[in-house]
């Protein structure tokens, strides 16, 4: 979202006359005036009848206002005590919000040229810094992690084994079970990632290798392997894991579906992970998975997310054949 405040300038014109005729009447205090007197916006006034009741005050000191100032919602202001106490500041840099700014989807607001300067946390959308994540991490595969996402990262065999049972069970409550007891799960590097994928895209977070063995035209064994970046925060790794499962649902009951009922189908999966987690972090990846315009992962997830509202799981995993 982009803002920017919107500034209201005012002028005053003050002069000072004199009058040496009694027949000039106050407008504040109704008493005729002598001497020296101010007229304002073609009003007469004593000095000190318009200083004291007239004249504008600023609504963050109470001095009076001269000249040009800030107005906002009906309140006036200095153009300094605008500018220092009211103008929101800058989340990152700590300076008052003028010009162009943002705010992202944690509720952070800063300048609009700080997105220049930064990288992005891959995880959360974040902008990586010392304010708004303390900081974070260049990966050697040229991906950026922010410190908050970093704390829960997946690097390890026993986060992978105990996140695998979590993921089937949420599957399997479902009704997508069936799939082998054994699942390799491998963790790797974008760049290993890139290598061993076949379709790979610049979004991709994980990848199943699927064999099968046949003798005499039949299948009889069938193999899977899934790899997934390393690094990952758990629940983006739980969110990809079970996306990866979903696909080899797909292979185990011989389901060779259009990309688009495919990618969709498997990102339902990822969609239980945050929906069950249902924490700030995975309403953001919810939005930004439905908010995705690519063919497949963007628009194929939001007609079978549909579907699945409208028909429920029975309905889509019996007429998974026959979806266009
Ligand atoms: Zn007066
Ligand atoms: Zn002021
Ligand atoms: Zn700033
Ligand atoms: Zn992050
Ligand atoms: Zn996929």
């Amino acid at each position: 979202m982009l803002f920017s405040p919107k500034l209201i300038f005012l002028l005053i014109s003050l002069g000072l006359f004199s009058s040496l005729m009694a027949d000039i009447q106050c407008e504040y205090c109704g008493k005729p005036i002598t001497g020296k007197y101010l007229i304002v916006d073609g009003k007469s006034y004593h000095e000190v009848c318009f200083r004291e009741h007239v004249q504008i005050r600023c609504d963050y000191c109470d001095k009076p206002i001269d000249g040009q100032h800030n107005v906002m919602d009906g309140k006036h202001y200095h153009i300094e005590c605008y500018r220092d106490h009211i103008l929101a500041k800058c989340d990152i840099c700590g300076e008052p919000l003028i010009g162009e700014y943002y705010n992202d989807y944690w509720g952070n607001a800063f300048h609009a040229f700080h997105r220049q300067e930064l990288h992005e946390c891959n995880s959360c959308g974040r902008l990586i810094c010392e304010s708004l994540t303390g900081g974070g991490f260049s990966l050697n595969d040229g991906r950026y992690i922010c410190s908050l996402c970093n704390e829960s990262s997946v690097e390890d065999t026993y986060v992978v084994e105990t996140s695998l049972s979590y993921v089937r069970d949420l599957l399997a409550y479902h009704g997508i079970d069936g799939l082998p007891r054994e699942i390799p799960i491998s963790l790797v590097n974008k760049t290993t990632l890139r290598s061993i994928s076949k379709t790979y895209s610049d979004a991709m977070q994980g990848f199943t290798d699927h064999s099968a063995q046949t003798r005499n035209g039949e299948i009889i064994s069938r193999n899977s392997h899934i790899y997934i970046l390393t690094g990952l925060p758990l629940i983006m790794f739980r969110a990809v894991l079970a996306h990866e499962l979903m696909h080899i649902y797909l292979f185990e009951n011989d389901l060779d579906l259009r990309s688009d009922i495919r990618e969709g189908f498997c990102n339902l999966g990822s969609e239980l992970v945050y929906q069950a987690d249902n924490s700030r972090y995975s309403k953001f990846r919810l939005s930004s998975m439905m908010a995705d315009r690519d063919p497949d992962y963007g628009l194929g997830y939001q007609k079978m997310s549909k579907l699945l509202d409208d028909r429920g799981w029975g309905y889509l995993l019996e007429n998974l054949a026959t979806i266009r």
